[in-house]
């Protein structure tokens, strides 16, 4: 870990003076903290039912902070229906058209409504910045509407599970421009740490299994591999501010005050 370590505190460096630059010193807080993550925001479909009018208001001063990296996890379970469907799904839409406005990517969380969800997508478009599938654990068929349109594909724990030969199958076809790992912390733990509470360091373990999928065992191939997972990461979500949020800074300060 400590190589990681070492280029985490070279990329929050280098974030740190951009925020500077870009927003110069006096619109920092007096001893600014480095972000050590940059974190999502949005309505899970689970609570699409307390979503009004003011709770997005309240969303949208939160996505104005440049820390913020993507709008997320919305999108649509029907497993759990928390939330009617019908509620679900109008939420999705606004949320939807609030990325595009924002020029954020989409964290998605879906659960038994992919088609559901890809109509939706379809109909209002896919958000320019990006789309990402999160903790994706089903098969290349379920896969290939969402690969074909263009999307980010995250794998956790599930795709190191013994059973999980279709999951495994689907991640072959995710074109490495477009791969990421994800912890879905606290669940969904990977092998062989199953039964331990799941956290950002069992990446490693998914991380490793997407290596052997894609037949990057060992050496240089491995490594430029894991590599190229670091920058997929870095590429989608580590992103300067967006224009929308440089001009909605302000409201971040009343947010906080
Ligand atoms: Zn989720």
């Amino acid at each position: 870990m400590d190589g990681w370590r070492a280029q985490a505190a070279e990329r929050l460096a280098a974030y740190a003076q951009a925020a500077a630059e870009t927003y110069g010193a006096a619109a920092l807080p007096a001893n600014p903290a480095v972000p050590a993550v940059r974190f999502i925001a949005g309505c899970h479909p689970h609570n699409a039912k307390d979503y009004d009018e003011a709770a997005e208001a309240a969303l949208l001063a939160r996505l104005a902070d440049p820390r913020v990296a993507a709008l997320g996890e919305i999108g649509l379970d029907y497993h759990y229906d928390f939330s009617p469907r019908d509620v679900q799904k109008d939420v999705f839409r606004r949320q939807l058209r609030l990325a595009r406005e924002c020029g954020l990517p989409v964290s998605l969380h879906l659960r038994e409504a992919h088609d559901d969800a890809y109509r939706i997508l379809c109909d209002e478009g896919f958000p320019p910045a990006g789309t990402l599938l999160h903790c994706f654990n089903l098969d290349k068929q379920v896969l290939a509407p969402f690969l074909e349109a263009g999307c980010f594909i995250a794998f956790g724990g599930p795709v190191t599970f013994k059973a999980a030969d279709e999951v495994r199958e689907a991640a072959r076809l995710v074109p490495l421009d477009r791969l990421l790992t994800e912890t879905d912390s606290p669940y969904m733990t990977p092998e062989p740490m199953r039964g331990m509470i799941c956290g950002p360091a069992h990446t490693v373990f998914t991380a490793a299994c997407l290596a052997e999928v894609f037949g990057c065992v060992s050496g240089a191939d491995r490594e430029a591999f894991l590599g190229r997972l670091w920058e997929n990461a870095h590429d989608l979500l580590d992103r300067r501010p967006t224009a929308w949020q440089l001009a909605h800074a302000t409201s971040v300060d009343e947010a906080r005050s």
